[in-house]
């Protein structure tokens, strides 16, 4: 009965852990390493297992960084069950369909440079061709508190995460030559009292835990301070004559954000007639699936639906989806909110917004998620002067400001709540940067903690 290590260690990218038990194989997560160029290259290297070795994909929920590989391990001979939840199975489809564009268009930009430049010309990581391979793997779906049976001493059960729609934590239940173990894995955990979704569940006890420590090192400021510095900065913005560009994530946060100006504009604390253009297909496509699935909302976000009332509609909300749409804001020049992606601005076409307003004194930029060093929002956010875009230097004259209110995991303090219930004696710290990690290490008493390393194997039986 081994557990190793993939992916997210010392880091908060790629999050893929292997059990191996009773002869099979399972799979927790197989995400995409993000965020700088040595890491997007990590991604071709191989996975430390045999594809075609893999009974089990067990995926905790549809974030690039946790479903990201999936259709690699399609491309390179998966043969097992991909199993996850309803909800994640239809952001996950849409997801890696979105990475394998991205890719493709990135490819197509960088044969059009090689030709003006004579460098040489690159295959993308997987095509959509790969995805559509990769999602004829997802078979049974996981209801929340349902135990699943994969094999003989090989039981899964899915737990709410309260993450994003759909996220679960996912408890196995292992046995092997008589012995068993309780192993949790908590995939990414939410900020509990958040709206729309419910908030984690008091995650099982477990004889070990694998668990991600992304502000293992710090608190939340609370969500209502922060919808009050959102509304605020979006009105000092207005009165300057300027737009707000919010750089979003666009499962889970773009909906949060829609979800707070609706209710700005119900409360009269926004301009009813608020300009938010949402100028991502993802996002668009991520809040009808939201739309389709209120069986997971909290009861006051199932209530507005069971009232008629969208709670991500606005009087003047414009969802963009094609590129000339995009292409028309970059002429907007005050008293409009713009709502693009990718949340860390690595790419996608939130590039486009910050070119034409990051230096213009007048606009703000406006933080709401998790920025990871080497990143241009981690850049600004700490005060760079000038950040590289689209191969030009953008001076920082806009207003930054960072909410970290509205984070969808949770801060060191619910992280420590939610290991107290597990009572696990072992644990395992994943999904975190090394000094958030041992912060939250030095917190944590009663239990022994490892922080492994890419590639480190536990025997789970041998303590
Ligand atoms: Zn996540």
């Amino acid at each position: 009965m081994h557990l190793s290590f993939h992916g997210a260690d010392r880091d908060v990218t790629g999050s893929c852990h292997l059990i191996e038990c009773a002869g099979r194989r399972v799979l927790i997560d197989c995400g995409l390493f993000q965020g700088s160029r040595e890491l997007d290259q990590d991604n071709a290297e191989p996975f430390g297992f045999a594809a075609d070795s893999i009974d089990f994909v067990l995926l905790t929920h549809a974030h690039l960084d946790h479903c990201g590989r999936l259709p690699l391990l399609a491309q390179r001979g998966l043969r097992g069950e991909i199993i996850t939840t309803a909800a994640s199975r239809e952001l996950a489809r849409l997801v890696m369909l979105d990475a394998a564009h991205l890719q493709e268009e990135d490819i197509r930009t960088r044969a059009r440079r090689a030709a003006r430049h004579g460098d040489t010309n690159g295959k993308p990581l997987y095509s959509t061709t790969d995805v559509q391979n990769c999602v004829d793997h997802f078979g049974r779906t996981a209801a929340y508190g349902a135990p699943l049976d994969l094999a003989p001493g090989l039981r899964a059960t899915f737990f709410d995460a309260g993450h994003i729609l759909g996220s679960a934590s996912i408890l196995l239940e292992l046995e092997e030559s008589g012995q068993r173990r309780r192993v949790l894995f908590s995939g990414d955990i939410g900020n509990p009292g958040h709206p729309l979704l419910r908030g984690p569940v008091t995650p099982p006890h477990a004889d070990a835990v694998v668990m991600e420590t992304t502000y293992g090192d710090r608190l939340h400021k609370s969500l209502t301070a922060s919808v009050d510095e959102l509304y605020s900065a979006i009105l000092d913005t207005f009165d300057r004559g300027g737009n707000v560009i919010i750089p979003t994530f666009a499962l889970e946060r773009a909906q949060e954000i829609l979800y707070f100006l609706h209710v700005g504009v119900e409360q009269s604390r926004l301009p009813n007639a608020i300009q938010v253009y949402l100028d991502s297909p993802m996002a668009v496509s991520a809040t009808e699936i939201f739309e389709h699935h209120p069986e997971c909302y909290d009861a006051k976000a199932a209530e507005m639906f069971r009232d008629g009332r969208d709670p991500f509609q606005l009087p003047g909300l414009h969802f963009v989806r094609e590129t000339a749409g995009s292409i028309a804001l970059n002429s907007i020049r005050g008293n409009a909110i713009i709502m693009a992606g990718s949340g860390m601005c690595t790419g996608g076409r939130i590039r486009h917004h910050l070119k034409h307003n990051l230096w213009r004194p007048e606009c703000s930029v406006v933080f709401v998620g998790y920025a990871s060093d080497g990143t241009p929002a981690r850049r600004i956010i700490d005060g760079a002067r000038h950040v590289r875009i689209l191969d030009e230097d953008i001076p920082v004259r806009a207003q930054i400001y960072t909410i970290n209110g509205f984070s969808a995991h949770a801060d060191q303090a619910a992280l420590l709540a939610w290991h107290k219930a597990t009572q696990a004696s072992r644990t395992f710290l994943v999904h975190g940067e090394e000094a958030a990690m041992g912060q939250f290490a030095a917190r944590l008493t009663d239990t022994r903690v490892e922080m492994p390393k890419r590639d480190d194997e536990y025997d789970l039986l041998a303590w």
